[in-house]
């Protein structure tokens, strides 16, 4: 195969031993002080437990945004840096993102009332003053404005009218694949020299123990292969997300650095409006209190989140079927009443994450019933984030990361890379780079209008043989890395073929997941580099063919062929049928 381009190249074995930073937990976060500490010239190392941005950064809303709810906390600061980010995260990747008009419907009833959502706006427009700098007009944030209440049912035809006045209108930036965002902040990690390492679990430190304990590495296992290492590192980055407490568990010492951890649900389901009406996303909030987003995602709605606390100790969630009625009651309730209602059968899959939340100092107090929703003082934690220093707690070389967004990965990892920079890798030869100006690995080009680049790249596709609208999916997710794909298909004309009629996916996505990406399972591939998986149910057969394509290039033979699809099928049966039993008793 040709590899020209930029190659994202996953080293399975290490051939160094001694790094200057190694990273535990390929989410956002991870991946972002990966590229960070990379492009600065830093010997960086991750492990991934899992697949990269398999935990909470693939559960998201999917929005790069603001947080314009978190004005009602009064987090200025973190909605003023999200919105901030907003602009840098959507200039570095202007061709997996998209400028999405929110619309926010007011009633009589609205809690809080309409001036107060108005007021509200106005401040998140004012917060985000630098949103237009260095914007090509695809990425340009108009200012809010008022929709009369006629213009509003033109748009979202499915809202309640009874007591309904109109709507704000406002706009934010749809995350339109988080994974393939991640995997080009992995890349660009990968380009700058890190290695980074997926299904490799942490499983301890290296140390020595005294009064101090001095943190010197980790001990990691392959979950795959079952082969276990010891890798040294100058200093060490906890950042497992949700998780942290857990990796700090392995200290066998008190460190006093706690997470709050709040479970978050969506479901995606038919179109609300019908097949292409509706293009705004809905930010609808019930007489409940409570609200979900209603976003028009590839042509279905995409419908969430929840939040609600985690009070035990588990390390992985699931859907219950609570989770999906609570969705569907907020929809439903403000819908009107001609409106044919969301059922669970209208449900065609669900999604869930583990927010990492800074260990609340406050608890919400207990308040109306009208002020919000009642059972989740998680609704109103702060999603800022923290650095701790565990030098602070006795022991050296080693940090952990709390809270923060998806949004704010980035700016997260350029602060922990200055203090790195200041505290243990003071001293140690680095470079400059400016993450903010800097585009994601495979991006056409910094602050430039995508859609060009897309319309050129599918032309230039169609010479190959392929439809011009996959060649426009595979143009937005990847980048200029398109070329890879037409590489494949230029070797292999057959795998121009989709993989399954309804999916813009090809077979030649599934070779180059492998052999360019690090995808070492079926879920990884159909999960996070196609969007087959991110979909709806995915049939064994299907999986079955993913399989044979990939299996030849991951070592599989027939047998391990057949056990990865039934053990596939099996998660993805577990995960859907969990939340639609029924729960005895
Ligand atoms: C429902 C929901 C909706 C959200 N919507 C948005 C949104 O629209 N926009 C936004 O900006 N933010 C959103 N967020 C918040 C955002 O998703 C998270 O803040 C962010 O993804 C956290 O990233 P992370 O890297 O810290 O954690 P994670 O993505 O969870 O990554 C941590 C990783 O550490 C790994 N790990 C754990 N232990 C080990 C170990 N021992 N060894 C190796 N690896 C390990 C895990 O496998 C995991 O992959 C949402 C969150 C939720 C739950």
């Amino acid at each position: 195969m040709n590899t020209s381009g930029s190659a994202f190249t996953l080293t399975r074995t290490i051939d160094e031993t001694n790094f200057d930073v190694a990273i535990i937990g390929g989410g956002i976060t991870g991946i972002c002080v990966a590229r960070e500490a990379a492009s600065r010239g830093l010997k960086t190392i991750l492990f991934e437990r899992d697949d990269f941005g398999s935990g909470t950064s693939s559960a998201t809303t999917k929005y790069i945004h603001g947080g314009i709810r978190y004005l009602e906390q009064y987090d200025i600061a973190v909605v003023r840096e999200s919105l901030r980010e907003r602009r840098v995260l959507a200039l570095g990747a202007p061709h997996l993102v998209q400028q999405t008009r929110f619309i926010m419907p007011a009633w009589r009833w609205s809690k809080p009332p309409t001036a107060l959502i108005g007021a509200g706006v106005l401040l998140y427009d004012t917060l985000a003053f630098d949103r237009n700098l260095k914007a090509p007009d695809s990425l340009r944030i108009p200012h809010p404005r008022w929709l009369s209440r006629a213009r509003l049912l033109a748009a979202v035809p499915w809202l309640d009218q009874t007591g309904l006045q109109g709507a704000f209108a406002y706009h934010d930036t749809l995350n339109i694949h988080p994974e393939r965002l991640l995997l080009a902040y992995a890349k660009s990690a990968a380009g700058a020299g890190a290695v980074l390492m997926n299904h490799m679990r942490v499983d301890d430190f290296i140390s020595t123990n005294s009064d101090r304990m001095v943190i010197q590495g980790v001990e990691v296992t392959d979950l795959l292969s079952g082969e276990s290492q010891r890798v040294l590192a100058k200093v060490v980055i906890n950042a497992a997300g949700p998780w942290i407490d857990k990796v700090l568990g392995k200290l066998a010492r008190g460190t006093g650095v706690g997470v709050d951890r709040s479970k978050g649900v969506h479901i995606l389901t038919r179109p609300l409006g019908g097949p292409g009406r509706v293009t705004d996303a809905v930010f609808a909030r019930a007489q409940s209190g409570r609200h979900v987003i209603v976003s028009p995602w590839m042509g279905k709605s995409f419908i969430g989140p929840t939040d609600t606390p985690i009070s035990g100790d588990e390390s992985s969630v699931v859907v219950d079927p609570s989770d999906v009625e609570i969705i569907l009651d907020t929809v439903n309730s403000t819908m009107r009443a001609e409106e044919k209602k969301l059922t669970a059968a209208d449900v065609e899959m669900t999604t869930v994450g583990v927010r990492p939340l800074i260990r609340a100092t406050h608890a919400k107090d207990s308040g109306s019933k009208d002020d919000g929703p009642d059972d989740t003082e998680t609704y109103s934690a702060s999603r800022a984030h923290e650095l701790y220093h565990h030098v602070d707690h006795g022991v050296d070389n080693l940090w952990s990361i709390g809270g923060g967004k998806w949004t704010t990965g980035r700016a997260t990892a350029e602060e922990m890379v200055d203090a790195l920079l200041a505290n243990e890798l003071k001293g140690t030869h680095s470079r400059f780079f400016d993450s903010r100006a800097t585009a994601a690995a495979g991006t056409f080009a910094w602050a430039e209008d995508a859609e060009p680049f897309i319309v050129d790249a599918a032309r230039s596709m169609k010479v190959l043989g392929i439809p011009l609208d996959i060649g426009e999916h595979i143009a937005r997710l990847y980048g200029t890395e398109w070329t890879r794909i037409a590489n494949v298909v230029e070797q292999s004309p057959l795998s121009a073929a989709r993989v399954v009629a309804d999916c813009l996916d090809i077979e030649a996505q599934i070779i180059f997941a492998v052999a360019d990406e690090g995808a070492r399972t079926l879920s990884d591939i159909v999960d996070r580099r196609l969007v087959i998986g991110t979909l709806g149910p995915v049939s064994d057969d299907t999986l079955r063919r993913v399989a044979i394509i990939a299996g030849p290039l991951l070592g599989w033979d027939e047998a391990v062929i057949e056990d990865q699809v039934r053990h596939e099928s099996n998660r993805r049966a577990v995960i859907s049928m969990h939340w639609r039993t029924p729960v005895e008793g």
